[in-house]
């Protein structure tokens, strides 16, 4: 609840749908409504995409990608490009998930190349950060997650207009899948170490306008609370976000 940052829902379908799942996903957003003051994005695979787009009509809802390729277009096979997420109308696109950081072994520094080159495309990147198990048994859960942020920092510096277009989702990897949600005193901690760390290193402006998001088995059951949190500003939700409960996390935020 950030007061003057619109609360953002982001639901990341992953590797997950078939074109029939997809179709009735989207049925189920068409009749959902959604509140004004609620912004919220949908990433289906690249493969569900363009028929996602077809089928959208709630105009409430925003189509992201899970993952861009960041050095135009090419002989790169196997990739899609930031450019041509740009080409076909998407507005968003997911950048290092920890998925994607751990199987993919995307680096921060990668990450933060790819964001500088996405936001240059017109494309808005929601950034992921987070800590494994063992970081945050080890104590160094800010150290962590200011660094991955940090890579960030060092591309877009202290330009407000940038920073607008990116949300940071804050996705402890234990949380991520295993149904083990971070408790609300973790989630405040860290989502506002977060905001001083970017007060300190960008300026007040930028650390209070932009949106830090949670995720890791986000549910109905326990977003009322973490939504509260002054520094939890939406959430990034993966499983629950293929089901019907995806309708109640979106109207937390409201
Ligand atoms: P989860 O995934 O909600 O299934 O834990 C969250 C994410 O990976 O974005």
């Amino acid at each position: 609840d950030g007061g003057s940052r619109t609360f953002f829902v982001g639901g990341n379908w992953k590797c997950n749908g078939t074109i029939s799942s997809v179709d009735k996903l989207i049925d189920a957003l068409n009749s959902a409504s959604i509140p004004q003051n609620v912004e919220v994005v949908i990433a289906p695979t690249s493969l569900h995409i363009a028929r996602a787009q077809e089928k959208l009509q709630n105009k409430g809802i925003e189509i992201s990608a899970q993952n861009a390729w960041v050095k135009g277009n090419g002989a790169y096979t196997g990739e899609i490009s930031a450019d041509m997420l740009a080409d076909a109308g998407l507005k968003w696109v997911i950048l290092g998930h920890s998925e994607r950081r751990s199987l993919c072994h995307e680096s921060s520094q990668v990450v933060a190349e790819k964001t500088v080159y996405c936001l240059k495309q017109g494309v808005k990147v929601i950034v992921c950060i987070g800590e494994t198990l063992a970081q945050r048994e080890a104590g160094d859960t800010s150290k962590v997650v200011t660094e991955q942020l940090g890579e960030v920092a060092k591309s877009l510096g202290s330009d407000a207009s940038q920073w607008k277009q990116v949300v940071v989702a804050y996705e402890p990897v234990w949380a991520i899948g295993t149904g083990k949600v971070a408790t609300a005193d973790q989630a405040q901690e860290v989502h506002q170490t977060l905001r001083s760390w970017l007060s300190s290193n960008t300026s007040s402006e930028i650390a209070q306008s932009t949106r830090i998001i949670y995720g890791g088995s986000v549910s109905a059951k326990n977003c009322t609370e973490l939504a509260s949190l002054p520094d939890v500003d939406g959430f990034l939700v993966g499983g629950a976000s293929l089901k019907p409960e995806f309708a109640d996390i979106i109207k937390s935020g409201s």
